[in-house]
């Protein structure tokens, strides 16, 4: 049988709902035989992760999706295989932390003139790890009756243009990229459909990534279709770069992206696992 791999999924430690340990568990009790935890700026769930893939007898890659600015834009850039207590990819991930916590603040302060009280108690209360997420502000946003769900929390402020949007300049692509080789990792572009880009700019990022040494790109992911997981699949093959699959798990409460249960790998890639 098919060894069954999902590599970017979520904790409490960032912007997801499950510990480590209870990630782990239910990704063994989905099938996955090679997870990767894949945080949000942060690594901390690694070691406990570590440990709960010991017992479950499943190989756990230790990962990150660090936030990263190129062009204007927002990307996320995983970090598969690193080693988590690199200097230079825990002191650059810091800096990232501390800019999301002043980004933080200001993101309450403009719900507050919006007419949301108590934003920055609200969304640390959601938040168990080191990150402030929109994520947890939109928790807060649904909590206090402001919007039906997280998805609507998102649309009415925390989107670009929105009352609580405050855009932020995070960590170039090179330099992003440069972290992850000095912790040992491999450099993937996480959810490329995803990216409000037209194709012009898509190849031109691939084009970059690649030159500055970046490895792959997440062919199939969350919930993908058909017509996006061959329309990557041509473009990895086409610039050289490998292929991964994983969820963008986040908590069970998002069944649309339950760990492990991906659409099929397309044949003609090369997968990011290749040499593991
Ligand atoms: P941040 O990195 O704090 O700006 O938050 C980005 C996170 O918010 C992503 O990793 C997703 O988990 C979540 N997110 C972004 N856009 C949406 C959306 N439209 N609906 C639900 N969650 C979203
Ligand atoms: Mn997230
Ligand atoms: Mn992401
Ligand atoms: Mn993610």
């Amino acid at each position: 049988m098919r060894t069954i791999y999902d590599l970017h999924s979520h904790t409490l430690e960032s912007d997801g709902t499950l510990t480590p340990s209870e990630l782990v568990k239910r990704a063994a009790r989905m099938g996955v035989q090679v997870l990767a935890l894949t945080d949000h700026d942060v690594t901390n769930g690694i070691a406990e992760a570590q440990v709960a893939a010991d017992e479950s007898g499943l190989k756990l890659v230790p990962g990150v999706e660090v936030s990263v600015t190129w062009q204007g834009r927002t990307l996320h850039i995983i970090g598969l295989g690193i080693r988590h207590d690199d200097d230079v990819l825990t002191a650059g991930l810091a800096g990232l932390r501390k800019r999301r916590n002043e980004r933080g603040r200001e993101i309450v302060e403009r719900l507050e003139r919006a007419g949301v009280e108590d934003a920055w108690s609200g969304a640390s209360g959601y938040s168990h790890g080191e990150i402030l997420s929109r994520t947890h502000f939109a928790r807060h946003l649904v909590d206090t009756g402001h919007a039906r769900d997280i998805g609507k929390a998102f649309k009415k402020y925390l989107v670009r243009g929105k009352a609580g949007y405050v855009s932020c300049e995070w960590v170039g692509l090179e330099e992003c990229i440069s972290w992850i080789h000095a912790a040992g990792g491999q450099a993937v572009i996480a959810h490329p459909g995803r990216y409000p880009m037209g194709s012009g700019t898509m190849r031109r990022l691939l084009g970059e990534f690649r030159d500055a040494g970046g490895a792959g790109i997440e062919v199939v992911c969350g919930n993908n279709n058909k017509v996006e997981i061959e329309r990557f699949a041509r473009l990895a093959n086409e610039f050289g770069l490998l292929a991964s699959c994983g969820s963008d798990f986040h908590g069970p409460e998002q069944h649309w992206r339950e760990l492990g249960r991906l659409s099929w790998f397309p044949e003609t890639c090369t997968p990011v696992w290749q040499h593991w």
